[in-house]
C-alpha cells in the first residue's frame, strides 16, 4: 500500500497552519498530495489573509476561524465537519503558545495565569478537539499533534512550554487508551527545532538550532516536509499498529550520548 492509496479521499482537519513556515503547513502538503480531503482553521482575522491562499492552493474545502480558547469557535468549526462532510477520518493538532515573558527567565518564576494560558492552549486543546473529532470517526481514523524534547527534558529557555508538552504527551496516551477500543489511533510528533513564527519566541532558539546540527547523528535539523511525511504515515493505515507513541523527527538527536 502506498500514502495515496492509503489517504486519498480522507477528510481531516488541519489546525495550526499560521504561514507558509509552519509545520502544518509541510503537513498539509503531503497530505493533499496523497489526494486527501482537507479543512483549516486559522486563529482569527490577523492570520486568515496568510492562511486562506495556502488552504486554496491545495483546495481546502473548509476554511474557518478557530481560536481554541472559544469553545463557540470548536462547536461551530465541528458544525461545519457534520454539514460538509458528515464524519471526520483525520485530525492534525499543530498549537502552541506560552506568553513570551514565560520563556525568557527562569522556569521558577511562572506565574499561575501564564501557566494556565500555556496549558490551556498547548494541551488541553487538543483533548477538547480529540473529543469532538472522535464523535465523527469510525474504526481507522487517526489522530496527530506536535510535541517537542523539551516533554522530557529540561531545555534552556523551553520553560512553561515543556511542562505543557508533557501534558499533552501523557494525554496523547490517555486518548489512545480511551479509543483505542474503537480503533482510533492517537499519536504525537516530536520534531527538531525548525524555523517557525512560534519557534522565533524561545529565546536562545539560534543556539539550540546550531547545537542540533552539531550533535544530531544526521549532522542537521529536519524540514517540516519529513515532519508531514511522518505524521502522514502516523495518520494513515500504514501505521494501523502504532497508537500513543511519542514518534521523534528529530534527525538522530535525542538518541546521542
Ligand atoms: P507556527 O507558529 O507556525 O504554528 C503555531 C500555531 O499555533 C499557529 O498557527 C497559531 O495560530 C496557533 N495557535 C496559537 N494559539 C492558538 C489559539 N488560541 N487558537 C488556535 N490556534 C492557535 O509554529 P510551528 O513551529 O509550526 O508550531 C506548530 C506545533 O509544532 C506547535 O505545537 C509547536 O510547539 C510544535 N513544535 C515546533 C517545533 C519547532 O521547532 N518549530 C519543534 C517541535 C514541536
Amino acid at each position: 500500500m502506498t500514502f495515496s492509496d492509503a489517504l486519498s479521499g480522507k477528510r481531516g482537519l488541519i489546525l495550526g497552519v499560521a504561514n507558509d513556515r509552519s509545520i502544518a503547513w509541510g503537513i498539509a502538503q503531503v497530505m493533499a498530495s496523497a489526494g486527501a480531503r482537507l479543512g483549516f482553521t486559522y486563529q482569527g482575522d490577523r492570520l486568515e489573509r496568510r492562511v486562506r491562499p495556502l488552504a486554496e492552493k491545495v483546495e481546502g474545502e473548509i476554511i474557518t476561524s478557530c481560536d481554541v480558547c472559544d469553545e463557540k469557535d470548536v462547536e461551530k468549526l465541528f458544525q461545519k465537519v457534520d454539514d460538509q462532510w458528515g464524519g471526520l477520518d483525520f485530525l492534525v493538532h499543530s498549537i502552541a503558545f506560552a506568553d513570551k515573558k514565560d520563556l525568557e527567565k527562569e522556569y521558577l518564576d511562572t506565574g499561575r495565569e501564564g501557566f494556565l494560558k500555556a496549558h490551556d492552549i498547548s494541551s488541553y486543546s487538543f483533548t477538547l478537539l480529540a473529543r469532538e473529532a472522535a464523535k465523527r470517526m469510525t474504526a481507522g481514523s487517526s489522530m496527530v499533534t506536535m510535541s517537542y524534547l523539551g516533554a522530557e527534558r529540561a531545555m534552556k529557555g523551553y520553560n512553561v512550554m515543556g511542562v505543557a508538552k508533557a501534558s499533552l504527551e501523557a494525554s496523547v496516551r490517555y486518548l489512545a487508551a480511551d479509543l483505542g477500543p474503537r480503533d482510533i489511533r492517537v499519536n504525537a510528533v516530536s520534531a527538531g527545532p525548525i524555523q517557525t513564527l512560534s519557534a522565533r519566541g524561545i529565546s536562545g532558539f539560534s543556539e539550540i538550532f546550531s547545537e542540533v546540527e552539531g550533535r544530531a547523528a544526521l549532522g542537521r535539523g529536519v524540514t517540516t516536509e519529513e515532519v508531514g511525511n511522518t505524521a502522514a504515515f502516523l495518520l494513515s493505515p500504514l501505521a494501523s499498529g502504532i497508537t500513543g507513541e511519542v514518534i521523534y523527527v528529530d534527525g538522530g538527536f535525542r538518541m546521542m550520548g
